[in-house]
């Protein structure tokens, strides 16, 4: 398989060229020559198969030229010990991507991309320093996935008391091989500065560089598999039990114990999925998009985001205009301008964008509305940005838009991640044993002036 940039159809690349380099060198984003076709074999056992096993299958197809079979299942089962359970929440399935470290989807394609750098850089002798700029999830996800990891050093910038306590821990609480800084401006100082030091050729002639944001090609392809694994289940009728973290309160409908179990009467029913995706730079839908295209049995995805709906605008009227980007309570898709389009452009048209996905767009309200609703009404302890995909579907179930069929959300942050907004609502959320490990961590972060120069001379 080869890659090749959203803006040059001319010259193509290895997968771990474009992994490495994360952008093409015209600026344009790495996307596959080819979406590949899952085997038929596997098409059929889908509902039955462990999800590691659905994550080999699915990235195998991408990567073949450059990692061997046996290498990707090493990775595949040291990346994903936790797996992305599928569990009933009334009539609606719950896909929970948060039972990583960092308790929050990022985790599937920062985990990988970790040991995919790590194998690709094996006898380098030239350490290699990663740049990323966050806002949030994404550096905790990342300093997680590379800590401890040989010959690679990660530098991650961050909005200075712009972040949850909870997420400061998990960017600079980790030390050894992550060094965070605190930059004294927004999120788009933080890109800025990484953006300028990945160009500077004085820095680069010293080290090898390398950054590892939302729109690095390594990091969505993993992110196919989970739905993959979810539309084989719902297709069966099959749901998980309760993971270990599934934030439920006690005795409200939880299922417990090992095993699968058919979905509950009138619950997730049978039949291809619809699957609702909370989006911000829209990598999780892209990945979904591409799942859907390689046979996952999706019927129909759905864009949900908050008021910065850029997409779901250009949905309905087929024109693409970026937005200011709006402070909400579901941050991490504060996204006016999002980053993936150029890839889903490149490879859909609009119309057949509107075939795969329906847009919506929830107001802060409604999200808070529905975190108190379902948790009095089920148990179940929804974040914000969940909270947002599971009003969306209801949204458009009151307008029929949504057909027959099971339905379900992501999942894609843990609540307890979010406490600051979920606790005045509906009171304490269970937290995971991996956030109270990272409560403990003590800060250890560098403050710097918003400006490349401060950048560089720390990266000297
Ligand atoms: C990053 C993030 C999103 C948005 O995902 P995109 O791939 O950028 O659309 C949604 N929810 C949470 C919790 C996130 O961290």
């Amino acid at each position: 398989m080869r890659y090749y940039s959203t803006r040059n159809r001319g010259e193509t690349f290895s997968f771990a060229e474009a992994a490495i380099a994360g952008l093409a060198p015209d600026g344009g984003l790495f996307i596959p020559e080819e979406i590949p076709q899952y085997p038929a074999a596997v098409k059929t056992s889908l509902g039955t198969m462990d999800f590691c096993d659905i994550a080999f299958e699915t990235i195998k197809l991408y990567v073949k030229d450059d990692i061997p079979g046996a290498v990707l299942a090493d990775i595949v089962h040291s990346a994903y010990p936790f797996g992305a359970p599928l569990v009933a929440v009334d009539s609606m399935l719950a896909l929970e991507l948060f039972h990583g470290p960092t308790a929050a989807f990022k985790d599937f394609g920062a985990r990988f991309m970790a040991r995919v750098f790590a194998y690709i850089r094996r006898g380098e002798d030239k350490p290699l320093r990663i740049l990323v700029a966050t806002s949030g999830d994404t550096g905790g996800a990342v300093a997680d996935g590379f800590f401890d990891v040989p010959g690679i050093f990660v530098t991650v910038l961050y909005p200075k008391g712009r972040v949850t306590p909870l997420q400061e821990k998990q960017i600079a609480g980790l030390g050894k091989n992550i060094c965070a800084l605190a930059v004294e401006g927004s999120f788009d100082d933080c890109q800025r500065l990484v953006k300028a030091a990945l160009a500077d050729n004085d820095l680069r002639k010293k080290t090898a560089l390398s950054s590892a944001n939302s729109i690095n090609i390594c990091r969505l392809i993993p992110q196919a598999s989970y739905y993959t694994a979810a539309a084989g289940r719902a297709l069966a009728g099959i749901t998980d039990p309760d993971g270990d973290a599934t934030p439920r309160a006690g005795g409200k409908g939880g299922q417990s114990g090992g095993g699968n179990q058919p979905a509950g009467k009138g619950a997730a029913g049978c039949g291809p999925v619809t699957l609702c995706v909370p989006s911000g730079n829209f990598g999780n839908l892209t990945a979904g998009l591409y799942a859907m295209k390689m046979g996952a049995p999706v019927k129909q995805f759905i864009a949900a985001t908050n008021v910065n709906k850029t997409v779901p605008d250009y949905l309905d009227s087929g024109e693409y205009l970026e937005r200011i980007t709006q402070a909400t309570i579901s941050n991490a898709m504060d996204v006016g301008a999002p980053s993936n389009f150029e890839r889903m452009a490149a490879h859909f048209s609009w119309e057949q964008m509107r075939q795969a996905i329906l847009g919506v767009w929830v107001p802060d309200e409604d999200t808070r509305e529905a975190i108190k609703r379902v948790y009095s009404e089920e148990g179940y302890f929804l974040d914000p940005h969940s909270a947002v995909a599971w009003k969306g579907i209801e949204k458009l179930k009151a307008e029929n838009k949504t057909g027959e069929g099971p339905v379900g959300i992501l999942c894609t942050a843990h609540p307890a991640k979010f406490s600051e907004v979920v606790e005045p609502l509906i009171g304490a959320v269970p937290v995971p044993a991996s956030l109270e490990r990272a409560m403990d961590r003590k800060v250890n972060s560098k403050t710097i002036p918003p400006e490349t120069a401060a950048l560089l001379e720390e990266l000297r």
